[in-house]
C-alpha cells in the first residue's frame, strides 16, 4: 500500500503520523505540529510484534489451543445461550476499554443491551476519567475534556496543572505550553514539574485541600471575578461557605504547601490575560475525585476563566479514545450521545434506531470495579467477554481481580497478543490492531479523527467488529442489525446521537477523509462544528455553570504504624497503560525493563534499603517486589511506582479499589503501604 496519514495508536493527543508499511514519520497536525514521544516512533513496531495471535483458542484440558473462527464463535455463542437460559440474561457481563474506536464502543453497548440484554457493561474508562466526566457535567452541564483546540493554548500567559504530567504522558504536547508559567500540583517533582515556574507539592490525597486554599487567596486578595460569577455562575455563596474555612495557613498544615506559594499561586493566574486550568488523572483517582476536579474548577470560575476566549478550564484525558469511549454506551450508565440510560426520551431514541422496544434494553449496569468484583458471586455474571482491556494489571486491588476471573464458568477476550488477562481465559480471540482497520477516534478536544487502515491483518486476525457481528447473529440477531464494516456502523451511531450532547449526526466519513476539523456537538451536514465551547452559555438550562460546594476529607486509607507511607501509581515516559503494547516494544522496553520504586533516599536508608536493591512494597491488600530508585526530591511519606507491569510487580496488586461515591472512579493515587527488603 502507499503510505498513509493516520493516527498513533496509544494516547489522547492523537498525534498526526505517517504510516509506510509499518514504519513511522511524523506530521504535521494540529497536535503535534510534527512531534512525537518515543511510543509513537516505535509504533509502527506493534504492528511487526512477533507473538501476535493468529487463530482462536480455545481451552481444553486445562491448555489453550488454536481452533477455528467457526468453531470458537460456536463454542461462545452457545454457552452464553445456556448461561442466559438458565441464570437470566444478567449473567453475561462484557468490559470494554477506552481505547476502542468509536464503532466499536457503539456496537458493543448495542450488542451487550440487545443481543445479550444485560445490563452488565462498562469499560476500563472508569478507572481513568469519569471523575472528570462526572465534575464536568456538574459544573459545565456537559464534559467535553478540552473545550478547546489544543493550539488554543499556545496563547496563554499561566497554566495550572493539577495532577497532570504531559512532560512523560504526552509530550508533544508541551510545545503548546512554551510560552506560559506554569504552575504544577503534584505531590512528585515529575519531568513536568522540573519545567514549571510553581512547583505546589501537596500531602497525597490533599489536592482538594490546596484547591480550596487557592480559591481562599483569590477570594481574599480581591482577584475575585465578581461580574463573570454573577452573570455566568451559580452556587458560589455555597462554595465559599466551605472555602472560606479553609485558608491558606490552615491548608499549608494539611498539604504542606507553604500559604506563601498558595497566595503566589493566585496571584499569577488573576495577573494572568490569559490562564487556563488543566487537570488530569492526579486529581481524579481518589474516592473523592469528582469533587477534587470540582474543586479546581471552582478555582478557574471564581477567576471568569471557563467560556472566555482564550481562557479556559479543561481535563486531558488519557487513552487514545478515552472521549470518544465514554459517549457511545460502553458506558453503564449511558446510552449514544452521552445519553442517560434511564432517561425514557433517550431511551426510546436510541431503541428506535436499535429497531428494539423502549421496554427491552436493560437499566443501568455495575460500573467496572463493582462488575469486576461481583463475577461469580451470588447474582453476579458467570460470564465475561473482554474487549481492549488487560484488567488483571490495570485494574485495582488486581489479586482480587484475578480471584473473581478465576470463578467465571466463561472468559472471554478478544486481544491481538496474549496479554496477562488473555492468558486465563477459556476462549482468545485473535483481532486486528489500529493500523490494521478502519475506525473513528475522539482526541481530548472532542475533534474526531479518521484512523484508516494502512495495512492488511496477519492471516487469522478479524476486527472486534467482525466478531460482534460473527456472536451477535449466532445469538439470532438479524446480521444487518450488527454490521461488520466500521463506516457502516458509523453512519449509525451518527443517528443514535443525534440531539444528545454529543451529536456526531452531521460528521460523515467523506467529511473526514476531506480533512476538515470537526470537533463535536456537529448537530448537522452542513455544521462547521463546535471547537470553542461555553462562549455564550454553559450546557445547563439557565446557561449557567454551577460552583460545587465541595469539601476536603483525604485519603481513604491514611498511613498508620504498619503501613506508614502511602503510595502512589502513575505511567512512565516509554510505557502506555498496561504495558501489554509497550513491553513489547524493545528500544522501550530496554530503557524501562522492570518495575522500580521511587523513594527518598532518607526513607529508604529507614528501610536498610539503597539505590538499585530489590525491595517488597506491602498494602492491605498485597505486595509488589521492585528495584528501589532513590530520588532526592521525593516527599519522605510517599512512594511512587509505574502500573505498567505484570505479575509480582503489578502496582495495582497494592492499590484501593475504594470508588468515588458519584463517579465510581477508585482510589489509584493514594494507598496506605510499608517498605522492606524483598528477602526480609
Ligand atoms: Fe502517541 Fe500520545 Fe506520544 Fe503523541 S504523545 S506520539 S499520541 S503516545
Amino acid at each position: 500500500m502507499p503510505h498513509v496519514d493516520t493516527h498513533c495508536p496509544y494516547c489522547a493527543l492523537q498525534c498526526g503520523m505517517r504510516l509506510d508499511g509499518t514504519r513511522v514519520s511524523p506530521r504535521a497536525f494540529p497536535v503535534n505540529a510534527g512531534g512525537l514521544c518515543q511510543k509513537g516512533w516505535t509504533a509502527g513496531e506493534l504492528l511487526r510484534t512477533g507473538d501476535r495471535l493468529r487463530t482462536p483458542l480455545l481451552r481444553r484440558d486445562g491448555v489453550l489451543r488454536p481452533v477455528g473462527w467457526d468453531e470458537a464463535l460456536d463454542f461462545v455463542a452457545g454457552r452464553l445461550a445456556g448461561l442466559r437460559r438458565e441464570h437470566g440474561a444478567g449473567a453475561v457481563a462484557v468490559f470494554g476499554g477506552g481505547g476502542l474506536t468509536n464503532e466499536k464502543a457503539y456496537l458493543l453497548g448495542k450488542f451487550a443491551r440487545v443481543a445479550l440484554g444485560t445490563p452488565n457493561i462498562d469499560y476500563n474508562g472508569r478507572f481513568c476519567m469519569s471523575s472528570a466526566a462526572a465534575a464536568g457535567i456538574r459544573a459545565f452541564g456537559l464534559d467535553r475534556g478540552l473545550p478547546f483546540p489544543v493550539t488554543d493554548l499556545a496563547g496563554a500567559d499561566v497554566v495550572l496543572l493539577a495532577g497532570a504530567n504531559p512532560a512523560e504522558t504526552m509530550p508533544p504536547f508541551l510545545q503548546h505550553l512554551r510560552g506560559a508559567d506554569l504552575i504544577v500540583v503534584d505531590p512528585r517533582r515529575t519531568p513536568t514539574a522540573e519545567q514549571a515556574s510553581l512547583h505546589l507539592a501537596p500531602a497525597p490525597g490533599t489536592d482538594l485541600a490546596l484547591a480550596l486554599g487557592i480559591l481562599h487567596a483569590v477570594v481574599a486578595e480581591g482577584y475575585l471575578d465578581k461580574s463573570y460569577v454573577d452573570t455566568r455562575t451559580g452556587g458560589f455563596d455555597e462554595a465559599w461557605r466551605i472555602a472560606a474555612a479553609w485558608w491558606p495557613e490552615r491548608v499549608e498544615r494539611v498539604t504542606g504547601v507553604a500559604a506563601a506559594d498558595q497566595r503566589r499561586a493566585a496571584e499569577l493566574l488573576a495577573g494572568a490575560g490569559n490562564a487556563y486550568v488543566l487537570t488530569a488523572r492526579g486529581a481524579e483517582q481518589h474516592a473523592t475525585g469528582t469533587d477534587t476536579v470540582g474543586a479546581w474548577i471552582n478555582l478557574a470560575l471564581s477567576l471568569g476563566l471557563p467560556g472566555r476566549s482564550g481562557s479556559g478550564y479543561g481535563c486531558l484525558t488519557g487513552q487514545g479514545n478515552g472521549q470518544g469511549g465514554r459517549e457511545h454506551g460502553q458506558k453503564a450508565d449511558q446510552l449514544p450521545g452521552y445519553r442517560k440510560i434511564d432517561d425514557p426520551v433517550a431511551r426510546a431514541h436510541v431503541a428506535g434506531v436499535w429497531g428494539v422496544a423502549p421496554e427491552s434494553l436493560p437499566g443501568p449496569g455495575r460500573s467496572a470495579v463493582e462488575l469486576l468484583d461481583s463475577l461469580g458471586r451470588d447474582g453476579g455474571p458467570k460470564a465475561l467477554l473482554v474487549f481492549g482491556s488487560n484488567v488483571v494489571v490495570s485494574a485495582p486491588s488486581a489479586s482480587s481481580v484475578q480471584e473473581r476471573l478465576s470463578t467465571l464458568d466463561l472468559l472471554v477476550v478478544a486481544d491481538f497478543v496474549l496479554s496477562e488477562t488473555a492468558a486465563l481465559a477459556d476462549v482468545v480471540f485473535p483481532v486486528t490492531q489500529w493500523a490494521e482497520e478502519d475506525g473513528t477516534l475522539t482526541n481530548l478536544e472532542g475533534r474526531i479523527l479518521l484512523r484508516c487502515k494502512a495495512l492488511d491483518p496477519p492471516p487469522g486476525a478479524r476486527t472486534d467488529l467482525e466478531l460482534i457481528h460473527g456472536l451477535a447473529s449466532r445469538l439470532g440477531q438479524p446480521a444487518e442489525r450488527f454490521p461488520a464494516d466500521a463506516e457502516t456502523v458509523f453512519d449509525e451511531l451518527r443517528v443514535a446521537s443525534k440531539g444528545g450532547l454529543a451529536d456526531y449526526s452531521g460528521i460523515s466519513y467523506a467529511r473526514l477523509r476531506s480533512g476538515e476539523a470537526l470537533h463535536w456537538p456537529v448537530p448537522a451536514e452542513e455544521h462547521a462544528g463546535t471547537p470553542r465551547m461555553f462562549l455564550d452559555r454553559f450546557a445547563h438550562s439557565d446557561g449557567r455553570a454551577r460552583f460545587a460546594a465541595v469539601d476536603h476529607s483525604g485519603p481513604a486509607e491514611p498511613p498508620s504504624a504498619e503501613f506508614p507511607l502511602q503510595a502512589t501509581t502513575g505511567r512512565v515516559l516509554q510505557h502506555y497503560q498496561s504495558g501489554a503494547q509497550t513491553r513489547r516494544i524493545p528500544e522501550l522496553n530496554v530503557v524501562v525493563p522492570e518495575v522500580f520504586v521511587e523513594v527518598h533516599p532518607d526513607t529508604a536508608a529507614r528501610s536498610g534499603l539503597s539505590d538499585g536493591e530489590r525491595a517488597v512494597v506491602r498494602s492491605r491488600r498485597g505486595e509488589t517486589f521492585a528495584r528501589v530508585r532513590c530520588v532526592a526530591s521525593m516527599r519522605p511519606d510517599l512512594v511512587f511506582l509505574p502500573f505498567h507491569f505484570p505479575g509480582k510487580a503489578r502496582a495495582n496488586l497494592l492499590t484501593n479499589p475504594v470508588l468515588d461515591p458519584t463517579s465510581r472512579m477508585p482510589e489509584f493515587k493514594v494507598c496506605a503501604v510499608s517498605l522492606a527488603k524483598a528477602d526480609a
